[in-house]
């Protein structure tokens, strides 16, 4: 099966340049999205078929199609940001293309090539280029890639026809005051993912089980929720969505993959740029006792979150059942705010790449 080209067919009324450059003087976060959208079929038998760059416009849907009922749907998260010198790059889309592949597998669906991906993924952010916020700040355009079964019917199996799709909506800066610490409610109840379950694939299902725990975590005043471990409720793994980190005085240290957690991209780029800045870097087990005792002791010096849409949250009060402290003061940590800036410097193009992470568009 050939990998299959494709079809430019852009719209004949995408927006005009007045009513773009209003929604990007605030654009928030996935409110609006482009003119355009990139869509890519499966079908079993002949695999992946009719590549095309089309209007953004709703999908039909018909009542009965498997992914409404039994949820075998992927997704990934990347941006692309504009450089100084106007050009336009994402970051790291081969590794998003690769954690797609992998989340597929886990579902049981089709894996997409790595090229293609990277390739639907270019050729909407060229199309769409405009919609790219202007270099400064931390504004970008955020793309989501995702993959939905096609077929219908209420039979329980993998699916045999899927559709692809990548979408994209600009994002203003995710602090844009500055950046505040966020506060985290300690699930010691609710679990995201289990061993053996699909906590390591991107995965709509795994944020439908943390809704509940993170409406909870609102009524404690909290704006996240961090998960530990479903065996013994003890190892800390990450958030709903995003990886943690804890900054000791001669290093930092982030939960190991143990499969009930995502692998982020941010995450996995901060083990390295933090060894890069002179923080040596490593993956660890740590326990919701040890995060308290050592915060309280001051060798645990800073703790932040990462992801893609907020690059890094520093991580203010943390609440449990059992009462509440707060690290480094309630403020930013200074080794937090170092990792962003370096972070985001790379990704906006205002520092060397030396770990070529950066894609300018093919
Ligand atoms: C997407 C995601 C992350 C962050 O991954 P990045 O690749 O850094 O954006 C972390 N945890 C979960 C559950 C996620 O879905």
């Amino acid at each position: 099966m050939t990998t299959p080209t494709i079809e430019l067919k852009p719209s004949s009324h995408p927006l005009s340049d007045a009513e773009r450059e209003a929604i990007l003087t605030d654009p928030g976060f996935g409110r609006h999205f482009t003119d355009h959208m990139v869509t890519i079929k499966w079908t079993e038998g002949r695999g992946w078929h009719d590549a095309e760059l089309v209007p953004y416009a709703p999908l039909s849907i018909d009542p009965a199609n498997m992914t409404l009922h039994y949820a075998q749907e992927i997704f990934e998260g990347l941006k692309a940001y504009r450089r100084p010198d106007g050009s336009v790059v994402t970051f790291r889309p081969d590794a998003n293309a690769r954690r797609f592949q992998a989340s597929a597998r886990r579902l049981a669906m089709p894996e997409l090539p790595v090229e293609l991906f990277i390739g639907a993924c270019d050729a909407l952010v060229q199309q769409d280029k405009a919609w790219v916020p202007e270099h400064g700040g931390e504004s970008s355009l955020y793309l989501r890639p995702f993959m939905i079964a096609a077929e219908v019917g209420l039979g329980v199996r993998p699916a045999n026809e899927y559709l692809f799709i990548v979408i994209a909506s600009p994002a203003g800066a995710y602090f844009p005051g500055g950046v505040e610490p966020v506060s985290i409610w300690l699930s010691e109840d609710r679990v995201r993912a289990v061993p053996g379950g699909m906590g390591d694939a991107k995965t709509g299902g795994n944020y439908a089980a943390s809704l509940l725990a993170q409406a909870e975590a609102a009524t404690h005043g909290c704006a996240q929720v961090a998960y530990l471990d479903a065996v013994e409720h003890r190892w800390v793994e990450e958030l709903g969505g995003m990886n943690l980190y804890f900054v000791y005085e001669d290093h930092i240290v982030t939960p190991a993959l143990t499969g009930s957690l995502l692998a982020g991209i941010t995450r996995d780029s901060l083990l390295r740029l933090a060894e890069d800045l002179g923080h040596p870097s490593r993956e660890g087990r740590i326990s919701i006792e040890q995060w308290r005792a050592d915060t309280e002791s001051g060798a645990l010096k800073e703790v932040f979150a990462c992801g893609t849409a907020a690059v890094i949250t520093p991580v203010g009060t943390v609440k449990t059942k059992d009462g509440e402290w707060e690290q480094s003061g309630g403020e930013p940590g200074e080794v937090t705010m170092k990792l962003r800036k370096a972070l985001l410097d790379i990704q906006t193009g205002r520092a060397e790449d030396v770990h070529g992470w950066t894609h300018e568009l093919g």
